[in-house]
């Protein structure tokens, strides 16, 4: 058995953005691709989820394991994880291509916790709004922003997964299913740089850094 499976998200349909941005070339590069390299550096096992109607088409190095994604992400997780038996599992959004080597490896040594995940406190002011009215501002010392990596022993991830799809919860990260029955969660310092690219200013951004080797602090 394995002991550490890595999972690629890559089978958004990019809703927000209005392509699916994980085949967006930066730098002659797919953008999943830099987030399989690093992952293929650090674990022995490898899944790419993938939209289903492109599964064959899409190019990957050897040893990748290429699996078919669900409606919403954390229905594309649920398939990635039952395909390993690995001890733990890494689950990684290919559209952060600038995680670090150092957070993939921090999240997959679990110690005491059942999950860690990689995130940053929170530097502005945060505000509570319904509708154009500011209700209060919350305190901000104890919020973090999270990102992924995110890492978790496999069968709990799996427990919770199958839970949450029992009572139709979707959560919008894995930690917070794990958060929701009671697991242990513990989180790693991330960088302001490890961005997500959602909307098409991101892309800009992610060229400047991409395309010059830039190493995240
Ligand atoms: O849409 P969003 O940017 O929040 O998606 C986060 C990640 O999850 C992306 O890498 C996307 O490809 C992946 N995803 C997926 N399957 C879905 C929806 C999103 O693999 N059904």
């Amino acid at each position: 058995m394995k002991e550490v499976a890595c999972v690629i998200l890559a089978a958004g349909e990019g809703k927000r953005i209005g392509f699916r941005k994980q085949f967006m070339e930066i730098c002659g590069k797919p953008l999943y691709m830099y987030s399989l390299e690093k992952a293929l550096k650090l674990f022995e096992e490898v899944i790419l989820v993938l939209p289903k109607d492109v599964l064959e088409r899409v190019p990957v190095p050897e040893g990748v394991k290429k699996v078919p994604g669900g409606k919403e992400r954390q229905d594309s997780v649920l398939q990635g994880i039952l395909e390993t038996e690995a001890e733990v599992v890494v689950i990684h959004d290919s559209a952060r291509p600038l995680a670090t080597e150092e957070m993939f490896r921090q999240v997959s040594l679990l110690g005491e916790f059942d999950g860690k995940v990689v995130a940053v406190p929170s530097r502005d002011t945060l505000k509570e709004v319904s509708g154009e009215t500011v209700l209060r501002t919350v305190d901000r010392s104890q919020v973090w922003i999270s990102q992924t990596p995110q890492g978790f022993k496999r069968k709990v991830l799996l427990e919770c997964h199958f839970r949450a799809r029992n009572e139709g919860f979707y959560g919008t990260d894995d930690a917070s299913l794990l958060e929701r029955y009671g697991y242990k969660v513990g989180v790693v310092l991330g960088s302001y740089w490890n961005v997500k690219v959602t909307y098409r200013e991101d892309i800009q951004f992610l060229e400047r850094l991409l395309c010059k080797e830039f190493h995240v602090p």
